[in-house]
């Protein structure tokens, strides 16, 4: 069986573990370099990415998650874990010093932080979602949409060689937020190995994304 690790640092690390385990695989949280040895795949969670960062240096993760990263663990990272994975961020924090935050990469996509708006601008909708063929309910019809929860989400500003979009937030879809100025947003991509959604799966009971990863773990997707 493939156990599949939860960054256990910051975030919403135990709806992660809950939707892993229903989806049928092992999973474990991850905070020591011994613990990310074990598994063959790991999901980074939402919460904050500038502590999210912090912390994988504090923890002396940081290096051993590149290398993983590099050769070629899959990883899922949603929300602030898209974050992590991002090779750029558009906006990116400065501590008091005046450092900006730092990410993992791997993921060659550009993200802008919070960019639907700040908490009041969270907001909740269906969307179509590539890559969940499986889930369809008859074979070879569309799968049904999937509901999908942004609380100070990230948005896909630019796209690097091999990465592929499987969702976008229409403008008529986050009106309310007035920040799409008409122009559709990326919200989930995908490049070999690594999966990132700006929305967060686990905490509305989809588990089609955690199904869609565990295949990716397995070779299957
Ligand atoms: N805005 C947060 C960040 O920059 C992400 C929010 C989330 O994960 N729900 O890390």
């Amino acid at each position: 069986m493939v156990k599949i690790g939860v960054l256990a640092l910051q975030g919403d690390v135990r709806e992660h573990l809950a939707a892993l385990v229903h989806s049928g695989v092992e999973a474990a949280t991850v905070r020591r370099p011994a613990e990310l040895d074990a598994v063959d795949g790991l999901v980074i969670p939402g919460g904050e990415s500038t502590t999210i960062d912090k912390l994988t240096r504090i923890f002396e993760l940081a290096d051993p998650l590149k290398e993983r990263i590099a050769a070629g663990m899959p990883v899922y990272g949603s929300c602030a874990g898209m974050i992590m994975l991002a090779n750029e961020i558009a906006d990116p924090a400065t501590d008091r010093q005046g450092n900006p935050q730092q990410t993992l990469g791997g993921l060659d996509i550009t993200v802008r932080r919070n960019a639907f708006g700040r908490q009041r601008e969270s907001f909740e909708t269906d969307l179509a979602f590539r890559g969940l063929e499986f889930s369809a309910a008859v074979p070879g019809t569309e799968p049904e949409p999937v509901h999908a929860v942004f609380i100070r989400a990230p948005w896909v500003e630019r796209l690097g060689e091999g990465v592929e979009v499987l969702a976008q937030v229409l403008p008529e879809e986050a009106s309310h937020t007035g920040t799409l100025h008409g122009t559709a947003r990326i919200v989930a991509v995908r490049s070999r190995h690594l999966l990132a959604t700006s929305f967060h799966p686990e905490v509305t009971g989809e588990r089609r994304i955690h199904e869609l990863f565990i295949r990716i773990v397995r070779g299957e997707a």
